[in-house]
């Protein structure tokens, strides 16, 4: 049983390998099984590193305008191939077409925009202050990398660092979620078919992903580690990473205010909040999390994402929850919040299988000491709470140890700006309810994360200055 995308084995150095064990991916509406997939183990994964190893010398001196090219094909590939992907995804997430055609886009989008950045890789050539030496630097691959993803969006993730990892010139073992490996998988082959070498990216999924990351970031051969994922894992890389002093990037998780002022144009907020809730049924690190209205507003914002929510149908236009254990964290958030006052004005149960499916669910009065206004929801439930002021408003706001993305709703450009600057958070979206693109400089503050993704920083993440003094 599997996937007609998704070829079986292990890909490393440009063949897939028979593995020794496989095991099921499963569609989360339906709850059924849609494909097996090869089930790396450590040893496996130390190969892969030997194959990323072998091929980083002629990766690193292959010119850039070559990786530019391949990716530029990749982009062109995805592009002609977005339909079987994205309902490739669907089967992985059980999600509604359309959105996986959404990440398919974006997915794509990385390639292109790397591919034009590949090439763009400068150094500088400067006098030293004395006068009497030249500071000459250029920027060169890292090395082999280690780049795990989660399954929120199992492509999207992927190509927003293999695609600034080849633009660099690195090499990289590429550990898929295990719930989401079949368009990683996918996006292996379609990369070999776009022209690159063999052993350039090695794709390794596996149930046991502690085992493999500890043989990987034991081997000294590595040099850098990129993972997104939940902020707990994060952590714990992040020290198993000391060891080898590693460089890291990490994309963590968040728990994002959607601040709406008194002066919003509520319309353009609601749009806004229905974006920034619903989209991948609120599985995004970039949910809006905590919806902090003025008291002004409240009952009209209330009232008319009420009216919205309450027509989104759940199978067509949200998905299904990852897997069971999802379901039940959220039941048990929206329980303790009603148990700490809050009132449910629309949802608040879980709907009966087959899938795991949860509503579109609005609730109101959430306090402060509820869990849901402290940790990521992940899941279709808004959380409104009321404050009097601005500056009550952008108190709580900012009162979580996480600073990935911020919202907020004002038709006042000045306290547009002053606001967006008082948010701790990597990105702030003014007036729109999605941040996310390839051009963009994605990435967060505080316990949200290390580094950048996509746009002209990007890049540097998988990039090592050398300096030259030259007489
Ligand atoms: P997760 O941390 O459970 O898993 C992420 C990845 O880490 C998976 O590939 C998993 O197999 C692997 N993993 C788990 N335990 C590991 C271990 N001990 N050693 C090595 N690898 C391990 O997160 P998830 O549930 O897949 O994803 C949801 C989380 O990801 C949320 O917190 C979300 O906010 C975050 N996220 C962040 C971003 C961002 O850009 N900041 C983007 C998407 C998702």
């Amino acid at each position: 049983m599997r996937s007609e995308m998704t070829p079986g084995g292990l890909f490393i150095g440009g063949v897939w390998r028979e593995p020794n064990t496989t095991f099921e991916v499963l569609d989360p509406a339906t709850g059924r099984a849609v494909a097996r997939v090869a089930d790396a183990t450590a040893r496996d994964a130390l190969q892969a590193l030997d194959a990323a190893s072998d091929a980083q010398p002629s990766w690193a001196a292959t010119a850039p305008r070559a990786r530019a090219e391949i990716l530029r094909r990749a982009f062109d590939l995805m592009t002609e191939r977005a339909e079987p992907l994205a309902r490739l995804a669907t089967s992985e997430l059980g999600r509604p077409l359309a959105e996986s055609r959404a990440e398919v886009a974006y997915a794509a989008d990385f390639l292109r925009w790397f591919s034009e950045q590949a090439v763009r890789v400068g150094g500088e050539y400067r006098t030293a202050p004395s006068g009497d030496y030249r500071i000459v630097t250029s920027r060169g691959p890292v090395g082999p990398c280690y780049l795990i993803t989660p399954w929120n969006f199992p492509l999207a993730m992927v190509t927003r660092k293999v695609a600034p990892a080849l633009a660099a010139g690195c090499t990289m073992v590429l550990k898929p979620a295990e719930a989401t490996p079949l368009t990683a998988l996918a996006l292996a082959e379609l990369l070999a078919e776009a022209g690159l070498p063999d052993g350039v990216l090695n794709v390794v999924p596996t149930m046991a992903p502690a085992e493999v990351t500890e043989a990987l970031l034991g081997d000294g051969r590595l040099r850098k580690l990129s993972f997104t994922g939940s902020t707990e894992v994060g952590r714990r890389l992040l020290a198993q990473s000391a060891a080898g002093i590693l460089r890291t990037s990490m994309e963590l998780g968040g728990n994002a205010p959607f601040l709406v002022f008194d002066d919003a144009d509520i319309d353009d907020a609601v749009q806004g909040a229905v974006v920034a809730k619903m989209r991948n049924s609120g599985q995004s690190c970039v949910a809006a999390n905590r919806f902090i209205v003025h008291e002004a507003v409240a009952e009209e914002f209330t009232g008319a994402l009420h009216e919205r929510l309450a027509a989104v149908e759940v199978g067509r236009d949200v998905g299904p929850l990852i897997d069971r254990d999802a379901l039940e964290r959220v039941d048990g958030l929206v329980i303790d919040a009603k148990q700490r006052g809050a009132v449910v004005r629309l949802g608040g149960a879980p709907q009966p299988g087959p899938g795991w499916f949860y509503p579109p669910t609005l609730l109101i009065g959430v306090p402060d000491d509820a869990a849901i206004a402290r940790q990521e929801i992940f899941g279709p439930v808004a959380a409104i709470a009321t404050y009097p002021d601005e500056s009550s408003m952008v108190t709580a706001a900012n009162a979580t140890p996480a600073g990935l993305v911020a919202y907020l709703f004002s038709r006042d450009l000045g306290r547009a700006l002053r606001v967006g600057e008082a948010l701790e958070a990597g990105m702030v979206g003014i007036n729109r309810g999605l941040v996310s693109n390839a051009a963009a400089p994605f990435g967060g503050v505080k316990q949200s994360g290390l580094g950048r993704e996509g746009g002209i920083e990007g890049i540097d993440e998988y990039l090592e200055v050398k300096y030259l003094a030259v007489q």
